[in-house]
């Protein structure tokens, strides 16, 4: 039997390792796949439907606004423009020229990371603060909310926040000193959801705009994200992504959430129409927020916590001397359990690199995390398992392992 990528010449994989892009993300839920369906035999005014996202956005995350991108990574471009040019149709029209305008965002130089090009995207200049010790194991401190302050100028469009568990100084203490300073905050909170209270948490400790990816673990499309926040600000980015083709008596804007006496013009196609958003994709990330927002962390972790112990038993019950399986609940904070496997004996030493190997080279392909591959340590996610995979992957451990 054949499916759709097969029949396009492309292998399928069992992606054991987690929502990653370039594995095409996860297995989509029936109501998510059947909303977009749906949404793929109709027409509809896309202003008018980033409106109802809006709605629906503002009510899940406590935001003011908020509107479906292509990903955290558009959204963090749009909201990057957003913060540059606010409701200014002139210097919407501009970019990426700066030439006049706020130039420079703000970041912790512990906080860079390779997704925020999409900041400097826009044009923007990223300015570092701190000194990353606590990466190097070395100090106590990534960057001092006195050397936010110092770099913080005229130029500055926002401070650029990468919301982790372990980020330092606290959002609240961050986003209470941009207010003081009169510049926003923008929050890369891509993969921080579940856990479900995420969902309100940036807005509540002060961020002005928090992009999440769709394509994580909330279970939307792949290419899509949102972007939540101020309105004027959130405003600000879906009118760079718009197709607005209209004369400016002829636009009729959504009145709850783009305020057409405040711009002296329709702006032309802005710097974020590469990251054009579908009616599809629209339907498909409102759809899985709603079905994400009404689980329950522990119903989830305990729908995953089933799956993992089945993979984690299988596993085990291979008896090879050359492998341990555990299930560990939480290791990050998100409340997703995964399948620690700990490879190799005191009388056998197995190579994690041989065993990844023979899991890429078999077919179906099978990834997962290697983590710690020559300690021996590779971690399974269930985030993106069919049910079948589980008996498969447990099939070729061992045959790699020579288990019975
Ligand atoms: C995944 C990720 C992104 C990009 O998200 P997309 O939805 O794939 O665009 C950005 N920032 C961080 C920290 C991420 O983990």
């Amino acid at each position: 039997m054949t499916n759709v990528f097969e029949r396009l010449g492309a292998a399928t994989l069992i992606n054991a390792y987690g929502p990653m892009t370039r594995f095409g993300g996860g297995i989509m839920g029936e109501e998510v796949a059947a909303a977009m369906r749906e949404a793929t035999q109709y027409c509809v005014d896309m202003p008018a439907l980033q409106a109802a996202a809006s709605r629906i956005i503002a009510d899940v995350t406590g935001a003011e606004a908020g509107i479906v991108t292509s990903g955290a990574s558009a959204g963090l471009l749009l909201g990057t423009a957003a913060c540059v040019t606010g409701l200014d149709a002139a210097k919407m029209n501009r970019l990426p020229d700066l030439t006049g305008m706020k130039n420079e965002i703000v970041v912790m130089r512990g906080q860079r990371n390779s997704y925020d090009r999409a900041l400097r995207a826009v044009g923007v200049t990223l300015v570092e603060v701190g000194v990353s010790d606590r990466a190097n194991g070395t100090g106590i401190r990534d960057a001092d909310l006195s050397e936010i302050r110092e770099a913080v100028g005229e130029r500055t469009a926002a401070i650029f926040y990468l919301a982790k568990p372990q980020a330092l100084p606290r959002l609240t203490e961050v986003a209470s000193l941009a207010h003081e300073l009169g510049v926003p905050v923008l929050v890369d909170a891509a993969a921080e959801l579940p856990p479900l209270a995420n969902l309100k948490r940036f807005i509540a400790e002060g961020a002005d705009l928090v992009a999440f990816s769709g394509g994580k673990m909330i279970g939307g499309p792949q290419g899509s994200g949102l972007l939540c926040g101020r309105r004027d600000l959130v405003a600000a980015a879906l009118l760079q992504q718009l197709d607005l083709d209209y004369t400016y008596d002829e636009w009729n804007p959504p009145p709850a959430l783009i305020d057409k006496q405040r711009l002296q013009g329709v702006p032309r196609h802005g710097v974020g129409r590469s990251c054009k958003t579908g009616k599809e994709q629209i339907v498909g990330l409102l759809t899985a927020l709603q079905v994400f927002a009404r689980e329950s962390d522990r119903d989830r972790e305990a729908r995953w916590q089933t799956l993992a112990e089945r993979l984690a038993g299988l596993l085990q019950g291979l008896s090879s001397p050359s492998l341990a399986a555990r299930v560990i609940a939480d290791p990050d904070g998100s409340g997703i359990p995964v399948v620690e496997l700990r490879l190799g004996s005191a009388r056998r030493h197995v190579n994690g690199r041989e065993v990844l190997h023979g899991l890429r080279s078999g077919s179906p392909r099978i990834e997962v995390n290697p983590w710690r591959p020559e300690e021996g340590l590779l971690i399974l996610s269930p985030a993106c398992l069919r049910e079948d995979d589980v008996p498969a992957i447990a099939k070729r451990f061992g045959e790699i392992l020579g288990a019975s």
